[in-house]
């Protein structure tokens, strides 16, 4: 059989990959408005980033990232030698870790510097069980804004967020918004054990994962999609009831600033988000139609600890990142139309293979004026020519024959009318310049 692309990755054909282009491009022009500007990092990175950087005890670590390898190191491994722990690397699981570890190393935030505001979009790489809307490779788009704690940071991103989703064409009222505070390193441990202690008085009814959970990191069992510890945890204390001060009134500003921005959310005590970094607000954005279990189509929060773990100065920091596939689904049920990939301004058809060279001159004169424009390469009859003219969408073809070359001229014909006009053919680029562009 003829090979496959592997499991749980996807190829994005031509009109999916425009639409992945005008996708980024909609963030861009909407995240620019909020001050933030573009950066790229690996796809690799030392696996001990995101070790740090996510906690052990996230399945993000424990189960869910690729291991790359060199050729070299593979051999090794192979071999039961050891590998360098710079070289061991891992494609990476999300893009926070990688962003900030890029603001720790270029000192993008010196102290009493602005905020610096980045934004990022691409691939991200997660060994899980592929299913609807969850998969191996993925894109994500993303925003870092670090050096700030301010809750009109968080509140901003959040609209942000919002805005764009509606700008793409997600419609308001299938989403919803989630938030919560997660505390800060004053107010959570005491709550974790709280929430450690209900476990252990709920043990018979909860799974094993949710039980060891409970000793590592027992907030995930909010997580947990198994109807007897959903049960259980809707008992649970919640983190808002044991908030410290700062905290609440962090959270509330939050919340004040979005009721006055006019965004609709929901709190959700329970909402804790994957991993162990987040402080404070988190929030994630459900969409109700398209998908399945896996309905998150964006999230994020303020990981104020994150900085000093990867070794840098205390840096506080916020972010968030979407999930493009997701929202496609979420558009594809929601009818949105996507743009065609290939445009087509002019087809230039020849009469015979006696004008085939000033076609293709004619053709070459068009692209370099800036039009859209193609030709037949096949040989085909003037018949098929117009057909292919018509399957490219073309708005105008234009036809060389002897007769028309014979005054230096083609036929130009409006596919959209059906008009025709004899246009010199030292015209024609000008002709469509002034139509098209
Ligand atoms: P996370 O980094 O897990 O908060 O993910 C942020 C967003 O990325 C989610 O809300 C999803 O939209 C998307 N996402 C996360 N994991 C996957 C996956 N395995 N496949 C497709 N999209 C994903």
């Amino acid at each position: 059989m003829a090979i496959q692309a592997p499991e749980g990755t996807r190829d994005l054909l031509p009109d999916e990959a425009l639409f992945w282009e005008h996708f980024k491009d909609t963030a861009a022009e909407v995240f620019r408005r909020y001050g933030y500007v573009l950066i790229d990092t690996p796809l690799i990175e030392q696996t001990e980033l995101f070790v740090r950087g996510i906690g052990v005890a996230t399945d993000v670590v424990s189960k869910e990232m690729f291991a790359a390898l060199s050729g070299e190191n593979l051999k090794r491994l192979l071999t039961g030698e050891k590998v360098k722990s710079k070289s061991r690397l891992s494609l990476r699981p999300e893009g926070t870790a990688g962003v900030v570890r890029a603001v720790v190393e270029h000192n993008l935030v010196p102290q009493g510097a602005a905020p610096a505001k980045l934004m990022y979009a691409g691939p991200m790489f997660r060994a899980e069980r592929p299913q609807k809307g969850r998969q191996r490779q993925f894109s994500q788009i993303g925003v870092e804004c670090l050096g700030a704690e301010a809750p009109s940071i968080d509140a901003e991103a959040i609209i942000m967020l919002m805005r764009f989703y509606e700008e793409v064409g997600i419609p308001a009222a299938s989403m919803e918004l989630l938030v919560n505070s997660m505390g800060c390193e004053k107010c959570r441990p005491a709550y974790r054990d709280l929430v450690r202690s209900y476990l252990e008085e709920h043990a018979d009814a909860l799974c094993e994962t949710c039980m060891t959970r409970a000793e590592i990191n027992p907030l995930r069992a909010f997580d947990c999609k198994k109807e007897g510890c959903a049960a259980v945890m809707e008992g649970a204390p919640k983190i808002t009831d044991h908030l410290c001060d700062d905290c609440r009134q962090h959270y509330a500003d939050v919340l004040t600033l979005l009721d006055g921005a006019g965004v609709a959310y929901t709190e959700d005590p329970t909402l804790v988000r994957g991993l162990d970094y987040y402080t404070r607000t988190v929030f994630e954005v459900q969409a109700s139609d398209g998908l399945g279990s896996q309905n998150a189509i964006g999230g994020g929060g303020r990981y104020d600890k994150l900085a000093e773990e990867v070794g840098g100065r205390p840096t506080p920091g916020l972010g968030f990142a979407l999930g493009y596939e997701r929202c496609m689904l979420v558009l594809e049920a929601a009818g949105v139309e996507l743009p065609r990939a290939q445009r087509c301004d002019l087809f230039v058809a020849c009469v015979d293979d006696s004008v085939r060279a000033q076609a293709f001159g004619l053709v070459q004169a068009c692209r370099d004026a800036g039009v859209v424009c193609e030709m037949d390469h096949q040989g085909r009859s003037l018949k098929s020519q117009f057909k292919l003219a018509d399957k490219l969408g073309a708005a105008r073809v234009a036809v060389l024959g002897p007769d028309e070359l014979a005054e230096g001229a083609c036929t130009l014909r409006d596919m959209g009318t059906h008009e025709e006009a004899r246009v010199k053919l030292e015209d024609v680029p000008e002709e469509m310049h002034r139509v098209f562009l």
